[in-house]
């Protein structure tokens, strides 16, 4: 397989998830590097650095290689759910939503983005393994499907729907015992995780809501982790999933979903190799086909939650190079505007990434340089080891596929405002997020007023 580069004319377009830079990216006369047919090194004039920037062609390209590949692969009905976590914003859930997919929330305020965005109740789920009761109350009044991953869910729940009023709708969050090659922290599948049911539980909760008049068990979730390039765990996902439902049935539940929960992974590095979008969903369709047809059972609505793969690759991060400092023998750190405030990714999960200079993508990498970031931690590096041609202070830098879990893990460490965020198409930038400014930092913070000088 071919190596790609992020600045290659050629990218395999057929799915994002494969490339390390938006499907957009290409070269003016003078071998400068645009996305969206917007040239990088002005936008970074434009708007400041550092900028997140979305690319919207392959955002939507994601979003309609899922469900595409849904209605070929699948006989029965389906709806992909994007992991807003990923990213929210108005503009995301908008955009998912007019692709007619569906989101997956975890808060309060994903669930405001989802639905101010302009995504249906009916197509929100709401998750967590903590839900506050305001969390519960939300959910409930906008109708959206909730997640129960534990019995102190139900107990909430159960104080909370009026009684002769409209039921919950409810899914079953359980831990399938499936191990997946990913890191630690976003493991979710194995059996000591702290999210959803044990399956040996599910047999006792599927008898306790037998005769329960405020909810109904509409179906099945399970989320085995993120950033995986097997097919193999979800292939034996589908058919614990099934065997679950199967005894749910018996028991006189309707169970009429399942959702494998999100999980592939994108090309971060030249050497990753995810399945493509089309293929993944290929091999959990065929394999809830088979896993439902050996059990004789009707087919239920497939459901998928991916994050990282619809908006990753969507996304690149803009920065200014600054100081340089040169140990002789030992590293050559060059320091952007940022870092793990608005990257915290490399300092939590040790993630690596590809980055070029956006005016000089093609020209021979004649260094080997530390990209730090401006943050007091020494572990503040966001590409460690990296070749780069020569680069002055000034010259921007573009890092790629920060499109998830950047924004969203973002913080204000060490007081730094976040960045401001645009969308890109056809030639035009539109601003889709402010940038901070420090004075927005101090918004919430109280001096007393015994505290005052009296004057
Ligand atoms: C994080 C998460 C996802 C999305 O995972 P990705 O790896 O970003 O696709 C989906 N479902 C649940 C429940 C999650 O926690």
């Amino acid at each position: 397989m071919a190596i790609l580069r992020p600045f290659e004319k050629d990218q395999d377009k057929s799915s994002p998830n494969r490339n390390i830079a938006p499907i957009t990216a290409a070269l003016d006369s003078q071998e400068r590097l645009s996305i969206g047919g917007c040239l990088l090194s002005s936008l970074a004039e434009k708007y400041g650095t550092p900028l997140y920037i979305l690319d919207e062609l392959t955002l939507r390209t994601s979003c309609r290689e899922y469900k595409d590949a849904l209605s070929k692969y699948y006989p029965g009905d389906s709806i992909p759910l994007y992991a807003s976590k990923a990213n929210s914003s108005l503009i995301i859930s908008n955009i998912v939503a007019s692709e007619g997919m569906g989101v997956d929330v975890v808060s309060e305020g994903e669930l405001i983005t989802a639905l101010k965005g302009g995504v249906e109740s009916s197509n929100i789920v709401f998750h967590g393994n903590n839900k506050s009761k305001s969390e519960l109350i939300m959910a409930y009044k906008n109708d959206v499907i909730i997640v129960l991953d534990n019995q102190y869910d139900i107990d909430q729940l159960r104080e909370i729907v009026p009684f002769g009023k409209r039921k919950a709708k409810l899914m079953l969050r359980f831990t399938p015992g499936i191990e997946c090659h990913t890191h630690e922290y976003i493991k979710t599948g194995h059996i000591d995780s702290k999210f959803g049911f044990d399956p040996d539980e599910l047999e006792s909760i599927f008898l306790q809501f037998k005769d329960i008049e405020w909810g109904e068990l509409i179906g099945l979730h399970a989320h085995i982790g993120s950033q995986i390039f097997e097919v193999q765990p979800h292939k034996d996902l589908a058919d614990v999933m099934a065997s679950a439902l199967q005894t749910g049935r018996k028991l006189g539940h309707s169970l009429n979903a399942l959702n494998l929960g999100g999980g592939l992974g994108i090309r971060y590095i030249a050497s990753d190799d995810p399945p493509s979008i089309s293929d993944w969903v290929e091999v959990i369709a065929a394999a809830v086909v088979k896993a439902c047809r050996e059990r004789s059972l009707d087919l239920p609505l497939l459901m998928c939650e991916p994050g990282r793969s619809i908006v990753g690759s969507a996304g690149l991060t803009l920065y200014k190079i600054g100081s340089r400092k040169e140990i002789p023998g030992i590293k050559t750190y060059l320091s952007v505007d940022g870092g793990m405030s608005d990257n915290p990714r490399p300092i939590t999960y040790q993630s690596e990434y590809s980055a070029c200079l956006v005016d000089k993508p093609l020209i021979r990498a004649d260094e080997v340089v530390t990209i730090a970031g401006k943050h007091c931690e020494s572990g503040d590096v966001l590409l460690k080891d990296f070749r780069l041609p020569r680069s002055n202070s000034g010259d921007v830098l573009g890092v790629f596929s920060t499109g998830a879990y950047n924004f969203s893990m973002s913080s204000n460490y060490n007081r730094i405002p976040k960045p401001a965020a645009i969308i890109v198409g056809n030639g035009e930038s539109e601003l889709i997020q402010k940038r901070e400014l420090p004075e927005d930092l101090l918004r919430n913070d109280i001096l007393p007023d015994r505290f005052i000088a009296k004057g």
